[in-house]
């Protein structure tokens, strides 16, 4: 190669890589934003299926930007639409909008002190699960995107989600109805990304996991009959507590007996038991409801036959009869294993390589799950630990902290992601 073509190569791949990035200048202009629209949403949080006011103000921030803007997506999802300038691949970046109930106990001068209802009852409302950060940066990505069309080849879609803690009892919604109303359709999504904050792991860093990353989430009810006798003679009647006791060490044996758990762990767990009034009377029925965590599918299949296997046979092996029903709430937080593979330079890019980890997976769920079953996803943890502290408050809890400043880091990544995802070869 002669020096010449040399210099012409170094400056084509100059100018390449100069096209696809966005400046520093656009990231720093829009991070105080950053921050002031995610210490507004904090102090004034909404519970799922409720996000009115946060959705208005969404909606009329991606309005201002020129974006095409859908509202009222299950509920009150918003969906924007930016078309780059020139025609391509569409990617869409995901952010859920709900908060808790939960009473926040933070000494910060954007504390929320609102007060809602939670199934009947009067709760305080907290941004306890850091959604608030998610909403900020993905409009801080609006903001810059919108400023960058000539770097977009393609169509970046911007999915703000309702109830991703699930909506309230009776009602729908989440990933699973902004599916069902088309949120992934005109235009058709040809990936999704989403992050989600983490407390205990701090500001500057991402970790990733390639496969099964949130697990599946179940709920189960088991109903068990029996027939009712007196306490003093078990021999007159079925004791359905007895069978609920038996049932409960089964399922614990499809776990640490028949379940691979070096593929990946799982978890069966009886949350709640009802049976019975009094000491000396063996009652008709007992109910059981708990929970089911798989982060393998075919574990998860094995794990849902043979426990409606074990409630019916050992129902009938003593004497009394059973049934299990399961309610999916999230299906396998799955990162695709090309698209993670596609993007992990991306993400060393805005992070630096020593910044970003690879992580193990976890027994929480995550409904970002649902548009992940419908077209190749890939989802991140964003660091929002003070940096130098040690110890964090755990999600859902009074004393749930995020850093601000682990905000900006989200930003140019999930940035990045897009224009790099839509500029591919
Ligand atoms: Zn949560
Ligand atoms: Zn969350």
């Amino acid at each position: 190669m002669n020096k010449l073509v040399l210099k012409g190569f170094l400056l084509f791949g100059f100018c390449a890589f100069a096209q696809n990035a966005v400046s520093e200048k656009d990231f720093k202009s829009v991070e105080q934003k950053v921050i002031d629209w995610r210490r507004d949403f904090h102090q004034y949080p909404e519970l799922s299926n409720r996000e009115f006011k946060t959705a208005e103000k969404i909606a009329k921030h991606l309005k201002s930007l020129g974006i095409e803007v859908q509202t009222g997506v299950a509920k009150t999802g918003v969906v924007g639409v930016l078309k780059g300038n020139t025609p391509g691949k569409v990617v869409a970046l995901r952010a859920d909008i709900d908060a808790l109930p939960v009473t926040e106990r933070n000494d910060l001068s954007f504390k929320s002190e609102v007060v809602g209802e939670f199934q009947g009852e009067e709760v305080g409302v907290m941004h306890a699960c850091g959604h608030d950060t998610h909403i900020a940066i993905l409009m801080g990505v609006a903001e810059i995107l919108s400023k960058n069309k000539d770097k977009i080849k393609g169509t970046v879609k911007f999915i703000f989600q309702p109830a991703e803690e699930g909506p309230p009892p009776g009602e729908e919604g989440g990933a699973a109805l902004m599916i069902k109303e088309g949120a992934l359709k005109n235009p058709d999504v040809d990936a999704i990304f989403g992050l989600h904050i983490n407390s205990g792991t701090p500001v500057g860093t991402i970790g990733y996991k390639p496969g099964g990353t949130m697990a599946a989430v179940e709920r189960f009810v088991v109903n068990v009959k029996g027939k009712q006798t007196h306490g003093s003679q078990p021999w007159g009647g079925v004791d359905p507590i007895y069978i609920a006791a038996k049932i409960i060490d089964g399922y614990q044996s499809i776990i640490s007996r028949e379940s691979n758990l070096l593929v990946e762990p799982a978890v069966i767990t009886v949350g709640k038991i009802t049976a019975g009034v009094r000491f000396n009377i063996i009652p008709e029925s007992a109910e059981m409801i708990g929970t089911v965590r798989t982060l393998d599918p075919d574990m998860k299949a094995l794990i849902i036959r043979r426990m409606t296997e074990m409630t019916e046979g050992l129902a009938k092996t003593y004497g009394g009869a059973a049934t299990i029903e399961f309610q999916n709430n999230t299906a396998i937080t799955y990162n695709d294993e090309k698209l993670t593979e596609a993007m992990l330079p991306t993400l060393q890019k805005t992070a630096g390589v020593e910044n970003v980890v690879l992580i193990k997976a976890t027994t929480g769920g995550e409904d970002f799950s649902f548009f992940q079953e419908k077209v190749p996803g890939f989802y991140f943890f964003l660091g929002g630990m003070t940096p130098g502290n040690t110890e964090a408050f755990p999600h859902h809890t009074p004393d749930f902290k995020i850093d601000d400043s682990g905000m900006l880091l989200g930003v140019k990544t999930l940035t990045a992601m897009s224009l790099d995802y839509l500029n591919k070869k």
